[in-house]
């Protein structure tokens, strides 16, 4: 960068310079001379790059600028030749320098990143092994925290790695990581991230990840991975370009035997330079990622971000997806005993696993006052003598204990246990359901006689909030042409209305295991429309992986679901999809803009070269300018309109009653 700015510098003063002595007669040979030292100075390092790209077997622009500047020379217009190399290198530093502010979105990302921080260690100690005296807080590099020292945070400062809250309250901007505007609270045991701001409050954060192994860096390595990855149309054009060169030389070649111009020669080759069509796709790719980037959505490569834009059907995922997958259990009933022994049989199998259901049946467990004759289940204890613990995907779950077995999960999961749901636990399942709960059915079997026997013990209701933006998801699609709406859940088909309702979606699928919602995208697919999948990769992995393009949601979902999906919404906020889309949409048309531009301007400078109407110096500059406006043009993505969080209300809550758990009927 600092060496082609000292290039331009040096042939532009030598082309001042000759033109000065060319002003005057008596000094024609020092002009001459100050244009052929400005040729040589700003053609040598073109002429080098041409060189070693002939080693390679590609015929560039740089040899045609090369080809063209000696021509020149040999032909005696030394002032030709500087101009030519002149605006060559001044054209393409200021296309690095351009492209450079493209990047932006990622560099104000790296600017943001944590730099220090405040550990409590004790002076010369490792961490957590007292030596020598009370731990003394001490700021050290961020990426010299180690994992597991407590890190603190007061406002104002950076979060500098990701942790669990030991200590304090405080309100953080995820700004950075998320690109959500709006800070959130964080209490003990919430996760905090690594580039978050502190706003207000105090913290102390136990380090789980360090350096390079946060997200916010992982984050930052993937954008500028993704940025590097090609379109489709790019690769097209640069394989055009290789026959293209190759072809205006024998253009070149074919003009001279007819016309023995040799100046129209050379100006035909370096006006024929295909700059602005290489450059019609790169720069709008990094300008749309880096946009996403900005508001939290990382789009993992050119290639997702065309396809994105070709999306016309969107089929989503409900719990953690439509929902938020903060599923709160809101009643228990019991047939043969109480609601709380339900909830805590339901809580030992639950224990395996890590289903939003899951984990909300054993929060409401673990608040039950501990019981007499049970080991409290939030006691490691609970985990004993469990056994064969099984996950059925989109079902449920079923664990031994013991001599018994207990099923954990959905009417689906009773039938094919062979399990019948007496008719008052449909009647209650049904209200429950209608009411846009989930419903858990706990059952058990055992051996009795010789005979295996299993029956309903007990239902727990889940309910779900749904996302507030989920209500401007449908008219958002449909301004980005997505009129095709559909929601694949494991979920009962009552509860899944409910939902649907409040985000506009009318086409429901629900009790679906999940190879059915694979089959159900596929299904979309041979239908001809080009199908986008969003899930938290709890039971949807497999239908993310068989659409057009997966989108995962990047704080709810799982870590794989987050690296393996095209693109990844980090503040999970639905609003970013309908963004994502117009996005792509936008980022292919200045594509396709660039290309129409860069081949018209091409066409028309051939056109009066060809007619001999052209000088070599003014075909350059208009060359030139044709890059440049290729390049502003992309730039314009970067002010691509996202949308604003204020324009979301206040959450709807589904959960409308908190049922305290002691008021339960039998
Ligand atoms: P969604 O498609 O809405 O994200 P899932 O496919 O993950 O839902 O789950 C579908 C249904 O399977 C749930 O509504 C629940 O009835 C049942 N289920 C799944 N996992 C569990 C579990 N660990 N415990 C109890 N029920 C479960
Ligand atoms: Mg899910």
């Amino acid at each position: 960068m600092k060496a082609s700015a000292r290039i331009v510098m040096v042939a532009g003063l030598l082309l001042v310079v000759g033109w000065l002595a060319g002003r005057f007669p008596p000094l024609a040979l020092a002009s001459r001379l100050a244009y052929l030292d400005a040729a040589i100075a700003a053609g040598a390092p073109i002429a080098r790059r041409a060189w070693s790209e002939l080693r390679f077997k590609v015929v560039g622009i740089d040899l045609l600028v090369t080809l063209a500047a000696i021509g020149a020379i040999c032909i005696g217009e030394f002032w030709e030749a500087a101009v030519v190399t002149f605006l060559f290198v001044f054209g393409a530093y200021l296309e690095a320098r351009t492209i450079t502010r493209t990047r932006d979105a990622v560099q104000k990302l790296i600017r943001l990143a944590p730099r220090t921080a405040h550990v409590r260690r004790s002076p010369g100690g490792e961490p957590g092994v007292e030596h020598g005296g009370e731990p003394v807080e001490m700021e050290i590099p961020a990426a010299e925290v180690r994992v597991g020292e407590i890190v603190v945070v007061r406002p104002g400062e950076l979060i500098p790695v990701d942790g669990l809250v030991l200590a304090g309250r405080a309100s953080v901007n995820t700004a950075s990581v998320t690109g959500e505007s709006v800070p959130v609270e964080v209490a003990p045991g919430s996760n905090v991230y690594s580039g978050a701001l502190n706003e207000e409050g105090f913290l102390e954060i136990a380090a789980e990840k360090v350096g390079e192994d946060t997200t916010f860096e992982r984050i930052v390595r993937l954008v500028e991975d993704a940025q590097e990855e090609k379109v489709p149309v790019q690769r097209f054009l640069e394989k055009f370009a290789q026959y293209y060169t190759p072809g205006v030389i024998a253009l070149a070649a074919g003009t001279y035997l007819f016309t023995r111009d040799l100046r129209m020669v050379l100006t035909l080759l370096v006006i024929a330079c295909p700059g602005a069509l290489v450059m019609a796709a790169p720069v709008a790719v990094v300008a749309g990622i880096g946009t996403a980037a900005a508001q939290g959505v990382l789009i993992k490569g050119g290639e997702h971000l065309e396809r994105v834009g070709k999306v016309t059907a969107l089929a989503l995922d409900k719990t953690g997806t439509l929902t938020r997958g903060e599923l709160k259990v809101v009643r228990t009933a019991g047939w043969g005993r109480g609601p709380e022994e339900v909830l805590r049989t339901a809580a030992q199998v639950e224990w395996g696993s890590e289903h939003p259901i899951a984990r909300a049946v054993l929060a409401a467990a673990a608040g039950l006052p501990a019981s007499p004759e049970q080991n409290d289940v939030d006691s490691n204890d609970s985990k004993a003598g469990l056994a064969d613990f099984k996950a059925v995907p989109g079902q449920g779950a079923i664990a031994r204990i013991g001599e018994v077995t207990i099923l954990v999960g959905n009417q689906q999961l009773f039938a094919k246990q062979g399990l019948t749901i007496p008719p008052e636990v449909m009647v209650h399942i049904e209200a429950e359901e209608s009411l846009g709960r989930t419903v858990m059915l706990v059952g058990q079997q055992a051996r009795v006689q010789d005979r295996v026997q299993g029956w309903v013990v007990g239902a727990i209701s889940a309910a779900d909030v749904v996302r507030p933006e989920a209500s401007f998801l449908a008219s958002g699609l449909a301004k980005v042409g997505v009129k095709s709406l559909v929601m694949l859940t494991g979920d009962n088909p009552r509860a899944a209305r409910q939902v649907a309702e409040q985000a506009g979606i009318t086409t429901i699928r629900a009790q679906l295991l999940p190879e059915d919602k694979v089959e159900a995208i596929k299904e979309i697919r041979r239908r001809g429309e080009v199908v986008a999948m969003v899930g938290d990769g709890l039971n949807d992995a497999p239908a993310l992986a068989s659409a057009d393009v997966s989108i995962a949601m990047g704080a709810a979902g799982t870590d794989v679901a987050v690296e393996s999906a095209d693109i990844a919404l980090m503040s999970d906020r639905l609003d970013r999809i309908p963004f994502a889309i117009g996005l792509g949409k936008a980022t292919m048309r200045v594509i396709k803009q660039n290309t129409v531009l860069a081949v018209i301007v091409v066409a028309v400078l051939i056109a009066s070269a060809l007619t001999g109407k052209l000088a070599l110096a003014s075909g350059m500059l208009v060359h030139e300018a044709s890059v440049m406006a290729v390049i502003l043009n992309s730039m314009r993505l970067l002010r691509y309109p996202h949308p604003d969080a204020e324009e979301i209300p206040a959450s709807r809550d589904l959960l409308q009653v908190q049922i305290p758990m002691r008021n339960l009927q039998p």
